[in-house]
């Protein structure tokens, strides 16, 4: 149970345990009855059991999704039609974002105000890409001497996703929402270390009256559950967020069927930061980028380059800044940062700060464990910053926690050469007064998404993909993502 009190709609919840499968519009068990516990990481004790769901369940829900395919109308639905039972689904989310904010920050040990962002999020998607879905053309005319021709676009079928645990809702809303607008139906396989707010989700589509199997999903473990869906000869489309090595098992199982692939995955963020900017603003937004959701942000800043004019200065006030950012547990009103997700994030990431230091880099700030009073079975670190080589371990490699590393540069083309010799390829930021020359360096960056005098920014109708180990397959949030969820077919009549 919660260490802290919650509502009486979560403790409902909980109380179901162990959680279902939502399969055709219906809750049942796993075939196999098998369990595993969700854990709260801020607290460090069992919340609740969810069902595991094996490779014949993940079955059962790509048939369901492929019967609500060719059955249930939804494919076959006007856009505006289906755009009823999605903002519908939205407004459910909306009035139900207290509980599924709470649900939220239980689970993945985040701030209350920042899971309820992210449950807000969730709605905004699919709203943009249910009125996005309004305006598209199903039919082109294509012009062409001697023939009568057009595109037509059609939903793929069933397309399938498979989600991490920083952010479970509102990649849940980036993933599902084109599909759905597009007329697809969808199974989904939620994190296992955080896949509470997505169960909660399946209630809510059925009060939305969703038909039955157009929502479909299997908790479950990532080498079972997650394997079987993305090998099943079932799905038409497959799309993954989550690490550079799972990814490539998903691309391998797809390439083997045939089925085309979306793979959101990890990155190493830089910050190019030049000698004209307000240090101390500067510092301040970049502290809360790399400290928000505890660092387990793909495209968060964790290089930080900075001009040697301003190093010793700039990094003063990060010792400051970072000192200051409250840890607390997800019901703390003042908390930035909660815990990270399980006792294995945690290793990992005291486990990077080591091995950093044995190659060589110097502990600007310290880092290590935090307590958290009262809480002290939670798996809580605090900020640290590392300084030294680019070849150390910890500046090269993706650490997924509170971390950054700093280093210093003179030149322009140094900063770049910095950057880009990273072999990911997701998000990094340039700061200068100067706009001309940051716009030029934000250009000359290897990645899909380069931001000025900000990080992390998301917008609809941005697209948010990766290059390189970050990603392939057409990126989230952008207006040809819901392209990307429907088929084209080509109508000719020679004249
Ligand atoms: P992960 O790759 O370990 O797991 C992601 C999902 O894949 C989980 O649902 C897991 O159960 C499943 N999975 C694990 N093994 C599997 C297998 N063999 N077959 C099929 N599915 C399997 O990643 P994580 O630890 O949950 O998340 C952290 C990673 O995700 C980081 O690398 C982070 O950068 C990346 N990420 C990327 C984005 C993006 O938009 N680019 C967003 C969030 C997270």
């Amino acid at each position: 149970m919660p260490a802290t009190k919650t509502s009486i709609p979560v403790e409902a919840f909980l109380a179901e345990s162990p959680l279902q499968l939502f399969i055709g519009g219906q809750w049942r068990p796993a075939e196999k009855k098998q369990t595993f516990e969700v854990i709260d990481p801020g607290a460090g004790t069992r919340l609740a059991h969810i069902y595991d769901s094996g490779a014949e369940d993940v079955d059962a829900a790509v048939q369901a999704a492929r019967r609500a395919f060719r059955q249930s109308g939804w494919a076959a639905m006007r856009p505006n039609e289906r755009g009823v039972y999605l903002h519908r689904l939205a407004d459910l989310v909306e009035q139900n974002r207290d509980t599924l904010a709470e649900i939220e920050a239980l689970d993945v040990g985040k701030p209350l105000a920042h899971a309820r962002f992210d449950i807000e999020n969730f709605s905004a998607t699919m709203r943009y890409y249910t009125e996005l879905a309004l305006h598209i053309a199903y039919r082109d005319p294509i012009a062409v001497p001697r023939h009568e021709a057009r595109t037509v676009r059609h939903p793929y079928g069933v397309c399938a996703f498979i989600f991490p645990w920083n952010f479970p809702f509102l990649l849940a809303g980036w993933g599902i929402s084109p599909a759905l607008a597009a007329g697809n139906t969808v199974v989904v396989k939620p994190a296992e270390d955080a896949s509470l707010s997505t169960l909660y989700l399946a209630r809510l589509v059925k009060e939305a009256g969703i038909p039955d199997g157009v929502i479909n999903i299997v908790p479950g473990l990532g080498e079972t559950a997650g394997a079987a869906l993305a090998r099943h000869p079932g799905i038409n489309r497959m799309s993954f967020t989550g690490s550079p090595e799972v990814g490539r098992l998903i691309g391998e199982s797809c390439g083997r069927n045939l089925v085309p692939v979306k793979l959101e995955l990890g990155g190493k963020g830089a910050a190019v930061v030049f000698d004209d900017v307000d240090i101390d603003q500067t510092v301040d937004r970049l502290t809360r980028a790399v400290t928000l959701n505890t660092g387990q942000v793909c495209c968060t800043a964790t290089r930080w380059l900075v001009h040697e004019r301003i190093y010793d200065r700039f990094v003063e006030t990060a010792i400051r800044r970072m000192q200051q950012v409250r840890i607390g547990y997800w019901d703390d009103p003042e908390a930035h940062m909660g815990p990270l997700i399980s006792r294995k994030q945690m290793d990992r990431v005291l486990g990077y700060l080591e091995k950093g230091k044995q190659q060589g880099a110097a502990a600007v700030l310290e880092g290590g464990p935090a307590a958290v009073a009262g809480k002290e079975q939670g798996f809580w670190v605090k900020p640290a910053m590392l300084a030294g080589d680019p070849e150390n371990i910890a500046c090269r490699e993706e650490i997924f926690g509170p971390v950054s590393f700093l280093l210093k540069f003179k030149e322009e083309q140094e900063a770049l050469e910095l950057v880009n010799r990273s072999p990911y390829g997701l998000a990094n930021s340039v700061w200068s007064q100067d706009l001309a020359r940051a716009g030029r360096v934000a250009e000359q960056l290897v990645a899909a998404n380069s931001w000025i005098n900000a990080h992390n920014v998301f917008v609809h109708g941005v697209p948010y993909a990766g290059v390189n180990l970050s990603g392939l397959g057409g990126g989230v949030l952008g207006p040809n993502t819901l392209l990307d969820y429907l088929r084209e077919q080509s109508v000719v009549r020679p004249l």
